[in-house]
């Protein structure tokens, strides 16, 4: 079963400077992007990094995103 993986952009207002659950992540299935897309020959406003669940067919539901999370922004659910 895939899980769903959401995290609270209000919480995690920072993932470009966290990168916990990144990091901790064993088989990799979180990923970071931007709520603005790709953008030409221009730098990315850090305020626009957003944390998503990507490689969801990989994750064991170990929580261990949700543990090491400070802002308590993750929810894994089967
Ligand atoms: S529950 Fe475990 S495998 Fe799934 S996203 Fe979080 S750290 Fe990765
Ligand atoms: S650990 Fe929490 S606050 Fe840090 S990047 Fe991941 S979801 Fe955001």
């Amino acid at each position: 079963m895939l899980a769903t993986i959401t995290v609270d952009d209000e919480k995690c207002n920072d993932p470009l400077s966290c990168r916990k659950c990144l990091l901790i992540c064993p088989t990799h299935v979180l990923g970071l992007g931007t709520d603005v897309g790709p953008q030409k020959f221009r730098e990315t406003d850090p305020n626009h990094f957003i944390l998503r669940g990507v490689r969801f067919e990989k994750c064991t539901g170990c929580m261990d995103c949700v543990e090491v999370c400070p802002q308590n922004a993750i929810q894994v659910s089967f």
